[in-house]
């Protein structure tokens, strides 16, 4: 895909984080298929069993390491997580069955212990016992980790950085991308991933600009290179010329200026210039992005992703530690309200609960809902959480992945139970919690008027709607372009479930990554959308282009958009209307 210059060499991949940054580049997390095959001689042993052995140590001292920052950053019990991942690396019977497959097979040691690491968690996922399956994780996370060592690639969330960089990798998870350092990564680009993957959503909230979907760049790129990145368009390239440095500057003092007159509507009310209040606001996955919300100038937070606390643990969060961190969520945004939604486990997040990882089909498993009305102590120990919460500040509860009634119902019973122990044990809470459901499920877009007599709000969920509609996969870069938020069938849902909301007397809104996609907003309004969330980065993107907009236009232009079969036609139909409103935004 590399086109050539003289000095330039660049590769398109999807700008999925906007900014431009310039910095040498560290390369990681090469896949596990690359790990390398080489037959040794016997002499060789020796010095492969003291590179084992160092690589075993480091990772032992990595691990605890992690633990200590873990600790200082958010708790003692939550980075006693990794105690598990330390027995892995003492583990004798794994370690030996390596130094015997060594020795007999003459293969290099990377080689060896991976394919012993295999056979090992193969053994235990087929025992009918969660906490033996449940050791699968841990084992594979730390031969990860030991191979990485070996390979001299070892992850630490890039703490050991003395100067920027600009990542480049496999793929990074969120329990990697909470860990990376904020200060010294100045971008990443992934072989993996989407615009609605994790880590881009992550990218996007913590301001790093970053590139996705470019197959291969590990082995393109090697530490010590020099690149810039441009996330606005996914252009990344190698060794710019002073030419493409000079433009790219100019790009980016013009990009700043366009910040600098976004900073200036931050305090203002996010109305159509027709006088139509939408509710702006943001979506977060940690309480310690709260500080950006205010100062994206959001109305509260629309969507507070509570993965986060279920992330690179061995057990779930106590009722304490989850109040803890919804009652920050509630006192912070108290002047306007945070939507809290419950567990979304599954498919694309990680999940160490018992059977949530050995699924054939994930995506269509025991996720979200799913799992909480399957384990309902785990359910009602959150529900218990932000029922307290709401004690402290407007919180409202929201549902994900509800596919039919009997789930909503089944969730709505399990709060009736936990506000009536709540009641008995003299806890506050707001009696008139308002509950919305997330609109994700295609089901559930077209049952919406029977949802909507039983809750307050709905929000819609775009990345999974898009993903289940279109039967895309949302995090499978080989098929991104297949993935078209303007597809008729997906406007035609987003349509169906907004008039169910209204004839209701509910108020609908957005969550997912079309919310901020701006080309796309005067879509959303036209079709009666009446609240978006969007990450914190978008905020004042997306305020612009509401203030620019006017309500009637944007009725017209969705009654037009559905009459239309083509998403490429709609796609162009939105962004001359955006463009003709709010140009400038395209130039940042
Ligand atoms: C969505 O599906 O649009 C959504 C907001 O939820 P998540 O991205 O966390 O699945
Ligand atoms: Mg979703």
């Amino acid at each position: 895909m590399g086109s050539s210059t003289p000095t330039d060499t660049t590769w398109q991949g999807w700008g999925v984080s906007p900014g431009i940054a310039e910095a040498e580049v560290a390369v990681h997390w090469k896949n596990e298929e690359e790990i390398p095959f080489r037959t040794i001689q016997t002499e060789d042993i020796p010095s492969e069993i003291a590179r084992f052995e160092a690589a075993l140590i480091a990772t032992r001292q990595e691990l605890l390491d992690i633990q200590q920052k873990i600790a200082e950053a958010i708790g003692i019990e939550d980075a006693s997580i990794f105690d598990a991942h330390l027995l892995v690396v003492e583990d004798r019977t794994l370690i030996d069955e390596a130094l015997r497959g060594l020795e007999r097979d003459l293969h290099n040691i990377e080689f060896v212990f991976h394919q012993v690491a295999e056979k090992y968690c193969h053994s235990l996922a087929n025992i009918d016992d969660p906490y033996l399956q449940e050791r699968v994780v841990d084992i594979e996370d730390v031969t990860r980790r030991v191979i990485r060592h070996l390979l001299g690639q070892s992850f630490d969330g890039f703490h050991h950085l003395d100067r920027p960089h600009i990542i480049i990798a496999n793929n990074l998870t969120p329990s990697d991308t909470a860990l990376i350092n904020r200060d010294l990564v100045r971008g990443f680009v992934t072989e993996q991933g989407s615009r609605t993957s994790h880590s881009a959503i992550m990218a996007r909230s913590l301001g790093i600009p970053a590139i996705v979907a470019l197959p291969g760049i590990c082995s393109k790129l090697t530490t010590g290179d020099h690149v810039l990145l441009d996330g606005y368009t996914g252009k990344l390239i190698a060794n710019p010329s002073e030419h493409t440095r000079v433009e790219y500057g100019q790009i980016e003092r013009q990009k700043i200026e366009i910040e600098h007159q976004l900073d200036s509507i931050r305090d203002t009310r996010s109305d159509t210039r027709d006088g139509r209040h939408i509710i702006l606001s943001a979506n977060i996955e940690m309480p310690e992005e709260l500080p950006s919300v205010a100062e994206s100038g959001a109305e509260g937070v629309g969507l507070f992703r509570t993965e986060f606390l279920f992330l690179n643990k061995e057990e779930a969060p106590t009722e304490e530690e989850q109040y803890k961190a919804y009652k920050l969520v509630a006192e912070k945004c108290a002047l306007h309200a945070a939507i809290i939604r419950t567990l979304d486990i599954g498919g694309d997040k990680l999940a160490h609960l018992p059977d949530m990882t050995l699924e054939p089909n994930p995506f269509l498993g025991c996720r979200a809902i799913r799992l909480c009305l399957y384990q309902p102590a785990l359910f009602k120990t959150q529900l218990r959480a932000i029922l307290r919460a709401s004690a402290h500040g407007r919180v409202r509860l929201m549902y994900p992945m509800i596919s039919c009634l009997d789930e909503l119902r089944r969730a709505n019973a399990l709060l009736s139970e936990c506000r009536e122990e709540l009641t008995n044990e003299g806890h506050a809470f707001d009696l008139a919690l308002e509950i919305g459901t997330m609109i994700e499920i295609p089901s559930a877009a077209l049952i919406a008027d029977h949802l909507a007599r039983e809750v307050n709000f709905f929000s819609i969920g775009t990345n999974d709607l898009v993903q289940y509609t279109l039967a895309v996969d949302r995090g499978n870069e080989r098929i991104t372009g297949l993935y078209q938020p303007a597809h008729p069938a997906v406007i035609r849902l987003i349509a169906t479930a907004a008039d169910a909301a209204h004839k209701n007397g509910i108020w609908i809104g957005v969550c997912g990554e079309m919310a901020g996609e701006i080309h796309l907003v005067p879509l959303l309004l036209g079709l009666g959308i009446d609240e978006l969330s969007v990450g914190t980065a978008s905020v004042p993107r997306v305020k612009k282009a509401v203030q620019s907009l006017d309500l009637q236009e944007c009725r017209q232009l969705a009654e037009q958009a559905q009459t239309m079969a083509n998403p490429s036609d709609i796609e162009q139909l939105c962004r001359d209307h955006a463009g003709q409103r709010y140009p400038e935004l395209f130039d940042c």
